[in-house]
């Protein structure tokens, strides 16, 4: 069989592949290690590949398949995020002081897709510690663009988003504190789901901000994710904020939809909040966004105007509570009980001053002293407490939002992927490229970005859906309906081919 198709097809057809014996999970794990030597190169957006370990793992998958035992993902090839723990693997964070640190435990998620069968491909670049949006913070080197590899992928998770748009590997998971699923998702033109907080597991998941942390899903389709999201998910008693909810079989929701109505979303309300569609979007991204709403409305949804007043303040609420959370998190990397500690010190403070100085990139460094600024005594009522209560407000617009209207509706991000460089003198400015995507983290609730059309420089435009508490059903459906009328997922860059 040519393997050709494979490479471009759903996790569906890979499934089928495999449970007929068209092709072995090792055959397909090759395959797909095999784009990665070739290609990765140009991207980067690998970390570590160890392709002994993941032969190993195809070659269990092909034992439960021929045993009849086979699930939806077991021997479907995969990348994770380098954020999650991976027990013997390298799990960097995209850090130096992470750079050698080989977890002795698998992640929750980790342990969940191993149970399924999943087989991993390696772990993906990243923004240092998941701070930043355009994965120039790695350690490592940026991650880049399939579409124009001198324009950043997204961050933080551009590895994921960029190895599943060129197609070395067909799904990946991600994390997203306050768009790092989303916005990387619509930068490489791909489908990408954040699901509500407490749905994903934070075990294992190295802290940026813990109260807004949570796994999600890359795939080229909503369909894909759905699959990928449904493995995902699960209680744990681990993680104290863990939902303990019955699991959802969220590829099942999508194909028990009626099948050939022609207006499938028929009765379903979509609101657009009026302050994402103000000024600051690039004319091409309005442009389509307003045919992928068009599209929506042809397909029997019906839309709305919404408010979202407070929704303008959530960049200034997100980075003080993030960056808040981060300054405590990341004070356990001190050179003692984790990764990097510098060669040379007088004594144990100077010790943790050189490891911390040495070990930790600029924008981390940055993040941690913004962070203890604000939660110090005498600022903690005027920035933290400020930011706790803009968070309260923005999650109080969503619910009445949500009394008006089914899903939201709205550009992902004001821009498409910016050329490598052109705004890392310039944090600020990146921060506020965040804000259609951070008020859906401060609130909680579940955001799905998928593709739906190009800007005139030839790179993606992605759509966000948000849903109320738990719609993640809800949402993926929707995109589903919008990707079975369209084709905008099924374009691909040159450098996949
Ligand atoms: N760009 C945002 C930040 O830098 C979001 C990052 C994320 O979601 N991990 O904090």
């Amino acid at each position: 069989m040519s393997t050709a198709p494979l490479v471009e097809a759903p996790v569906s057809a890979l499934r089928r592949a495999l449970d007929a014996k068209n092709i072995s999970s090792v055959e397909l794990a090759t395959l797909f290690l095999e784009r990665i030597e070739a290609r990765d190169s140009a991207l980067n957006a690998f970390i570590t590949v160890e392709r002994e370990r993941t032969l190993a793992e195809a070659r269990a998958a092909d034992a439960r398949i021929a045993s009849g035992e086979a699930g939806p993902l077991t021997g479907i090839p995969l990348a994770h995020k380098d954020v999650f723990c991976t027990e013997g693997v390298l799990t960097t964070c995209g850090s130096k002081m992470l750079s050698n640190f080989v977890s002795p435990y698998d992640a929750h998620v980790v342990a969940l897709l191993k149970k399924a069968g999943a087989v991993s491909l390696g772990k993906t670049n990243m923004d240092e510690f998941a701070m930043g949006s355009s994965n120039e913070t790695s350690y490592f080197g940026p991650a880049r663009n399939p579409w124009k590899p001198g324009h950043v992928p997204g961050g933080s998770s551009g590895g994921s988003a960029a190895a599943v748009a060129a197609r070395l590997a067909p799904i990946a998971t991600g994390t997203d504190t306050g768009g790092s699923v989303r916005q990387p998702a619509s930068f490489c033109g791909i489908t990408g789901i954040k699901p509500t907080y407490g749905l994903v597991s934070r075990y294992g998941l190295v802290a940026y901000a813990s109260s807004l942390d949570q796994g999600g899903a890359f795939g080229a389709s909503a369909e894909d994710c759905a699959l990928l999201l449904a493995a995902m998910t699960g209680f744990d008693a681990r993680d104290s904020t863990s939902l303990d909810r019955p699991p959802e079989d969220y590829a099942a929701a999508l194909a028990a939809q009626p099948a050939e109505s022609s207006r499938p979303l028929a009765g379903l309300v979509i609101g657009l909040p009026r302050e994402f569609f103000g000024d600051g979007m690039s004319s091409d991204i309005r442009a389509a966004v307003e045919a992928a709403l068009a599209q929506y409305r042809a397909l029997g949804a019906a839309t709305r105007e919404v408010d979202l007043p407070n929704a303008k303040l959530a960049i200034p609420a997100y980075y003080v509570i993030a960056m808040a959370e981060a300054s405590s998190n990341l004070s356990r990397f001190d050179g003692v009980r984790y990764g990097y500690r510098a060669a040379e010190f007088t004594d144990l403070a100077d010790m943790y001053c050189k490891s911390r100085c040495e070990g930790f990139g600029a924008e981390v460094q940055r993040r941690i002293l913004a962070g203890t600024y604000v939660l110090s005594h005498g600022y903690y009522d005027a920035y933290y407490l400020q930011a706790q209560k803009l968070r309260r407000l923005i999650g109080g617009d969503f619910r009445r939002a949500f009394g008006e209207c089914d899903l939201i509706a709205g550009p992902t991000s004001p821009v498409t992927a910016w050329e490598l460089g052109a705004m890392s003198g310039d944090p600020a400015q990146m921060y506020l490229a965040d804000i259609y995507t951070t008020p859906v983290n401060l609130a909680g609730l579940p955001g799905l970005s998928h593709p739906c059309g190009f800007d005139a420089g030839g790179l993606p435009v992605g759509l966000q859906l948000i849903g109320d508490y738990f719609s993640e059903a809800r949402l993926l459906a929707a995109a589903h309906r919008f990707q079975q009328a369209t084709d905008w997922h099924l374009r691909r860059p040159a450098l996949a081919a």
